[in-house]
């Protein structure tokens, strides 16, 4: 399956996919959206994924933000994203909510809501707050469709947002294997095209891919790895790493498993159900406030996954996972999990990045007696 190819083509499926269907597709900016509810009015959400291209006129409307903003608020100020209908913003980190508010004053047709998810997600009242902005969300869906959002219709988009994220937790479960019969790279890419897609058509598509993946002879042996850090929306790291001989078997990342690690557990108040489901979610570190689950859960991560290293890779400016660092190198230090930081934009240094790589995987390579051969080219 070409994940890379079906990434680099997003725009060309979202025309098609509103030529096929009529229907109108939902822009979001952060992980937290509750896509369910567009999806039940019949809209296609798509994550608004940044794409670095030369830039003259991003830093004329924001400043000093981060990379993946400034290149998001390029991209819609240059047409990039002129089929999208309507925008959304998920109460969520200051920077994104910079792009939103730029494409949204310069683009007054365009349908465009802030929805309010509390940064205290585990306070008493918080899934009541959530709940009654699910509601004012339905509605404005309903009004902006013209079509009435029934228990049926989010009964449907529970179940094949539910379906979507089993399938890529099985796809998880099989890189836990010694040999995983995936790259990181991969892995990546089908993450970042999933957030794109049409989940009943990408559920379809995940079904034979991991029909694929059962019957495919399993990678070499390599170093394994986790991905700390800063959404990302490439997979340049990762294929870095892989010509190095080292493997991110699992990340941390918000577009990453904290995507799709937890379901929706169905019960008659349909959005108090998709409610607890984004509050109960691996959280963002900006959502991480009030008892520190993050830490312990990247510790999970790095026990069930047997990992070798972290990579903590932070995008430069990324205030969020800057003030988290702390939390995060404490955990690793004292569970004596090895660890590489560093800061990138959205043209990954490849040149420094490798030299820093090559030295954390030699410091890394000699208490490995189970790897033979990983200085070997790669194949699969
Ligand atoms: S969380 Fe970090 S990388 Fe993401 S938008 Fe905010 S500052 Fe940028």
């Amino acid at each position: 399956m070409d994940f890379k190819k079906m990434v680099a083509d997003r725009h060309e499926y979202a025309r098609e996919w509103k030529k096929r269907t009529g229907g109108k597709v939902m822009g979001y900016f952060e992980t937290y959206f509750p896509e369910e509810v567009a999806y039940a009015a019949g809209v296609l959400p798509v994550r608004i994924l940044a794409e670095h291209e030369p830039d003259a006129i991003s830093a004329k409307w924001i400043y000093a933000c981060c990379y993946p903003v400034h290149d998001i608020t390029n991209m819609f100020l240059n047409g990039r994203y002129d089929y999208v209908d309507g925008i959304t913003n998920t109460e969520g980190c200051q920077w994104m909510y910079n792009a939103f508010e730029v494409a949204m004053n310069n683009n007054p047709k365009l349908f465009s809501h802030y929805l309010f998810l509390p940064d205290y997600p585990d306070a008493w009242t918080s899934k009541d707050a959530l709940r009654s902005e699910l509601e004012v969300y339905r509605k404005r869906m309903e009004d902006w469709t013209g079509r009435t959002v029934t228990d049926a219709d989010l009964d449907r988009a529970i179940d094949v947002y539910n379906q979507n994220r089993r399938l890529l937790r099985r796809i998880y479960e099989l890189r836990r294997a010694d040999r995983p019969p995936l790259l990181g790279s991969e892995a990546m890419y089908m993450m970042l095209a999933n957030q794109v897609m049409d989940k009943a058509e990408m559920n379809v598509i995940l079904e034979k891919y991991i029909e694929e993946l059962e019957n495919r002879e399993p990678c070499r042996d390599m170093i394994r790895l986790l991905l700390i850090g800063s959404e990302t929306f490439d997979a340049q790291l990762e294929e870095l790493a892989e010509k190095l001989g080292a493997n991110f078997v699992v990340d941390e990342l918000d577009n990453g498993t904290s995507y799709c690690w937890n379901e929706v557990i169905p019960q008659k108040d349909r959005l108090m159900a998709i409610s607890l489901r984004y509050l109960a979610r691996p959280h963002h570190p900006l959502k991480d406030n009030n008892w520190r689950r993050r830490p312990q859960h990247i510790f999970e991560l790095a026990e069930d996954f047997h990992v070798d290293g972290a990579v903590i890779a932070k995008q430069v400016y990324c205030h969020p996972h800057g003030t988290d660092n702390y939390a995060v190198w404490k955990i690793l230090r004292e569970r004596n999990i090895p660890y590489l930081y560093f800061e990138r934009n959205m043209q990954l240094p490849e040149e420094e990045f490798t030299l820093k790589l090559e030295s954390f995987l030699n410091m890394l390579r000699p208490g490995l007696t189970r790897l033979v051969g990983w200085h070997k080219p790669l194949e699969l």
